[in-house]
């Protein structure tokens, strides 16, 4: 019988109001090491409300996230049962 899984998500409203020390351990320095300020995070946020988003994947993996439902589920092989 196959199974799904289903990934995590944030809400972008609760993104919003996340504060700036959490909004940086979001999101993973660029190559030469540089990150987005606190303001630079939230107006990434809030570009995405602007669109309708609602919700943000909790990881880049989600293959067909969608940002107003969220994580479609995914099949995952059957694993030995107990
Ligand atoms: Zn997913």
């Amino acid at each position: 019988m196959a199974k799904k899984t289903h990934h995590l998500h944030y809400f972008i409203e609760g993104l919003l109001k996340e504060s700036n020390a959490h909004l940086l351990t979001m999101v993973p320095p660029d190559e030469k090491g540089d990150k987005p300020t606190p303001d630079e995070i939230r107006a990434y946020f809030q570009s995405l409300k602007d669109l309708g988003h609602i919700k943000f994947p909790f990881t880049p993996l989600c293959e067909g996230f969608s940002p107003i439902t969220g994580c479609p589920g995914h099949d995952i092989p059957v694993a030995d049962e107990e």
